[in-house]
Formats: structure tokens, sequence, C-alpha cells
């Protein structure tokens, strides 16, 4: 039987981007399966809920039959134990993501030295595109709709119509 290769792609996605979309999509062309697994950390305050990031990276992923989205909290390779995989996919902009990226896969290795993390470099067109440039964008009137799926930038509306009406 052959061996079925799983890579995890985890992250904020605080929301999921058209930048990471590319990720996911060069990441599953490679790939057996691929998860994307929402990061939840207590330690830092999201935007959206765990369950919402999570049903807009499952809405944007659905046109990848090999593509899972759950969530995780905790150390990434101790999911990734739970998840039998051994491989760490993270996307690559600018070299302002370089030192962060290089600084947590050396400390996944030393964690797990079994593990791999291999980078994907992104399109040139979203090499300026992160969740928090679309939520200050949409916040201060910009345009975002080329930098998010629909879904996203329908709950951004309803997120930030609803923040303006409680705070
Ligand atoms: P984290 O908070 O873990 O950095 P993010 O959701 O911001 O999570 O990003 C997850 C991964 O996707 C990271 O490796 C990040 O560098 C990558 N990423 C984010 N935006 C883009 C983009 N526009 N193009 C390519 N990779 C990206």
């Amino acid at each position: 039987m052959k061996r079925q290769i799983k890579a995890v792609y985890p992250g904020s996605f605080d929301p999921i981007t058209n930048g990471h979309i590319y990720i996911a999509e060069r990441a599953a062309a490679l790939f057996d399966e691929l998860v994307v697994s929402v990061l939840l950390n207590p330690q830092k305050q999201a935007t959206f809920s765990i369950e919402d990031r999570r049903a807009m990276a499952r809405e944007a992923l659905s046109h990848l039959p090999n593509v899972k989205v759950n969530s995780f909290t905790g150390l990434l390779v101790d999911f990734l134990r739970r998840e039998h995989s051994r491989i760490i996919i993270r996307g690559l902009r600018a070299l302002s993501d370089f030192e962060y990226e290089f600084q947590l896969a050396l400390m996944n290795r030393q964690l797990a030295p079994d593990i791999e993390t291999l980078f994907i470099v992104t399109d040139a067109k979203y090499s300026y595109l992160s969740s928090r440039a679309v939520k200050e964008i949409f916040h201060f009137g910009g345009p975002v709709q080329d930098m998010v799926p629909p879904g996203v930038y329908r709950r951004l509306r309803e997120r930030f119509a609803r923040r303006s009406i409680t705070s």
C-alpha cells in the first residue's frame, strides 16, 4: 500500500486571506492530505472566535478535496503527533517573515527532531497581504474584496458593524 503523506499548515487565520489560500493550494498539490489547523492561543486576543476562523477557512478551502480544517491548542509538535504527520507547512512573504519563521522552525526542531518545517514562497501579489493588514484597511473603509474570499468579507462586515454598536 502506498504511504499517504500528510502535512499540517498551522496559523492564526484571523481571518484567512487569499495569501493563506494560495499557500494551502500549493501544499495540497504536493501532499496526499493537508490539515489546515487554526491555533487557539489563550494568550493572544483574536478578532474572530475559533469557530468563526474555522468556518471561514473551511468555506474558503472547500474546493480542495484533500484539505481538512480543524483547530488545536498547545504545542504544535504534539498536535502533529496526534495527526500522525511530520511536516509543518509555513508561508514566506518577504524578508520580514524570515527571522520569526526561522526561529519557530528551529524551536520546533529542538522539540521534535523528526518533524520538518517546509516553507512555500508566496506569490508576489500576496507579498504585502496579512490578516492584520486586511483588518486595518477594512476598519478604515478601504477596499479588501480582492484580498479575502467572499465569506470572510461578509463576516468582516458583520463583525465590525457589531463592534461599532457595542463599543
Ligand atoms: P501566525 O499567527 O501563526 O503567523 P498567520 O495566520 O498570520 O499565523 O499565518 C500563518 C502562516 O501563513 C505563516 O507562515 C505566515 O507567514 C503565512 N502567511 C500569512 N500571510 C501570507 C501571505 N500573504 N502569503 C504567504 N504566506 C502567508
